[in-house]
């Protein structure tokens, strides 16, 4: 199918613990081959299941902190005791060539992201239809310990009051309509002229065609 170039954008995820966001990210990621996931790099144990390079690049502490030194980091933030940060090489890389790249950050790390590259940045959050549906998740969720679980329900609110920075906010009421939210989310803001590098050319050519 014939484009016009564009630059990529940057759909930022956001939610509290257990709102279904990571369901949300993987079915969007498993149906659009036009979006790629930005890998974080954290401090945080890995838990079972999760794979080093894929899920996230685990690193230690002292290697998180010289990384940060060196400005490796778009944007870092400490979220439950641990070091998450995104680093900037393979972005800018995805960005230049027309790819779109999702983050599945904190309301911190998308304040950071929204100063860093407002205009590339597309902002969505997303909510638990109750508060008892958040809950029941984190607990389902049986590879943190009930200490884990307890700070995460606790955290849930400051997450949440962050809302009303996000360019769309969904309510996950059901995976599949959030999923088809979130495409034609990205359908709508892949159009976007000022995203459409190649429009300029394109339309001089058509000019003077004329
Ligand atoms: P988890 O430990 O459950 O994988 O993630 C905990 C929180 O850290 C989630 O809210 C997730 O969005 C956030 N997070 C993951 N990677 C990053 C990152 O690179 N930067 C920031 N600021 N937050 C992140």
């Amino acid at each position: 199918m014939e484009t016009i170039d564009r630059r990529g954008l940057m759909l930022v995820l956001s939610s509290p613990s257990g709102a279904g966001k990571t369901t949300i990210a993987r079915r969007v990621l498993a149906e659009d081959t036009g979006i790629t996931s930005s890998i974080s790099h954290t401090t945080r144990e890995r838990r079972p299941g999760e794979v080093d390079g894929k899920d996230y690049h685990f690193v230690d502490k002292k290697t998180f902190n010289r990384m940060r030194d060196e400005k490796a980091f778009l944007e870092w933030a400490l979220v439950f005791d641990n070091f998450y940060g995104t680093t900037r090489a393979p972005v800018d890389e995805a960005l230049s060539a027309g790819r779109d790249v999702l983050f599945d950050v904190d309301w911190q790390g998308a304040d950071s992201l929204r100063k860093e590259a407002e205009g590339d940045v597309v902002s969505v959050f997303i909510l638990p239809p109750t508060a008892g549906a958040l809950a029941e998740r984190l607990k389902a969720r049986a590879q943190d310990s009930d200490d884990v679980v307890a700070r995460r329900m606790a955290g849930a609110s400051n997450e949440i009051r962050a809302w009303e920075k996000y360019d769309y906010v969904l309510v996950n009421f059901d995976v599949e309509q959030s999923v088809a939210a979130v495409h034609a989310i990205l359908a709508a803001e892949r159009l976007k002229r000022a995203r459409l590098t190649g429009l300029e050319g394109f339309v001089k050519g058509l000019l003077a065609d004329l």
